[in-house]
């Protein structure tokens, strides 16, 4: 398979130069046979690793029964999978999408019908962060915080200002009458991994209480168990009004969703909101799936037991290399680690080595590996990332 042809059809928005071909556990396989260790997860995705014979066996049933009938009507995988999702979440009622940006989009419309219904007047502004990341559709886009993402797309929604993170009198000096919502990520991903603060989460639920704003929870990447709880929100004693799910809710098949409390769901009607895709039998089941391996192979203990061992050896390597590693941050298995050097060359280094690693903005490492790890995968990763480390 010849990249350059590749290059000659797709359009250039990636950078890319590995075909892969298979995956195994915690291993992907490229063309050539070269083995890489998978510390990414194709981008917090893949939870369950590759391979897993159950949630294989489950689609492959699926595929044999039913893969579409349109949401004109129902299905039993759907159901089965939104009791999963309220359940997990703590919200009332879920859409499902195809994707991150689309449940970003159904979240935003929820929060504007929710405002419309109270009065007709509402202008339906929405309080952003900064440096945040909500997916490449236009809404989505509009909330997200990294202005270079956006300049090229103008005219976007209006109404739409930002705050700085962690900063709860920056988001005050926003809110006006017409706010109807507040989004921002529980754990901040793209942007760099910044986790929020306990105070100031529970002061902007606060405020979103007293002005009846909607709070929105983008959970696409810190949830599913990736930082020790199902969702990330639960680790701060809150509930948000909407919650985003997608990447690893269908560990490769591609499904998203966002979930409401029934406050808030309960202002959309037929008619407002649709998708002739999304939570098809074949992504729900995948849900499903999902869900059920996570219980029964006791993910989050996994990930509560495991994660302390990846800050532990990150931090060595900081300790190390005080003069190219600023910072190690992060919540579970979502870790960052600030380069004073660029990430790009580190992580093509690491994958000429045989490790696949990603960045998050353009001097942070990203380690968002499937939530299967294992000691001997952190061990095997720490090994290569100090020899890049020690050579650049
Ligand atoms: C990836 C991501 C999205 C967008 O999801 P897509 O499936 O790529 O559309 C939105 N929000 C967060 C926090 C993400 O990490």
């Amino acid at each position: 398979m010849d990249i350059k042809e590749a290059d000659k059809y797709f359009i250039n928005v990636y950078n890319r130069n590995v075909v892969f071909d298979h995956g195994d556990g915690m291993y992907l396989y490229d063309t050539e046979g070269k083995k890489y260790l998978d510390m990414g997860a194709g981008i917090a995705v893949s939870a369950l690793g590759y391979g897993n014979e159950e949630y294989k066996r489950g689609l492959k049933e699926q595929i044999d029964r039913l893969i579409h009938v349109s949401n004109l009507y129902y299905t039993e995988p759907s159901i089965k999978a939104a009791k999963y999702l309220c359940e997990a979440t703590g919200m009332d009622k879920v859409f499902f999408t195809n994707s991150g940006t689309e449940a970003i989009e159904g979240a935003l419309k929820l929060a504007r019908k929710y405002a419309f219904e109270k009065n007709t007047k509402c202008k339906g502004e929405i309080i952003a962060m900064e440096h945040s990341f909500h997916g490449r559709s236009m809404g989505a886009l509009s909330v997200t915080g990294t202005k270079h993402y956006r300049d090229p797309f103008e005219p976007l929604i209006g109404g739409v200002s930002f705050a700085a993170y962690n900063d709860i009198e920056s988001v005050k000096r926003l809110v006006t009458e017409d706010t109807c919502a507040v989004i921002m990520e529980t754990l901040q991903g793209e942007g760099g991994i910044y986790p929020a603060d306990k105070e100031f989460i529970c002061e902007l639920r606060k405020l979103c209480d007293e002005k009846d704003i909607v709070l929105i929870l983008d959970e696409i990447q810190c949830g599913m168990g990736r930082t020790g709880t199902m969702f990330a929100y639960q680790q701060y004693g809150i509930k948000p009004d909407i919650v985003t799910s997608a990447k690893a809710l269908g560990c490769g098949v591609p499904v998203g969703a966002f979930a409401a409390v029934e406050r808030v769901a309960n202002a959309m009607a037929p008619g407002d909101h649709g998708t002739t895709y999304g939570g098809n039998p074949l992504a729900t089941s995948a849900v499903c799936k999902v869900f059920e391996i996570f219980k029964k192979q006791n993910i989050l203990e996994h990930v509560r037991k495991i994660s302390p061992y990846l800050t532990k050896k990150l931090n060595e390597l900081a300790s190390k290399y005080p003069d190219k590693i600023k910072e190690v941050r992060g919540i579970g298995l979502m870790q960052g680690m600030e380069l004073n050097i660029p990430a790009t060359e580190v992580v093509s280094a690491c994958r000429d080595k045989g490790l696949i690693l990603i960045s998050a903005g353009a001097n942070t490492l990203r380690f968002v590996p499937p939530l299967i790890s294992e000691r001997e995968h952190i061990d095997e990763m720490c090994r290569i990332l100090d020899k890049v480390l020690n050579e650049s």
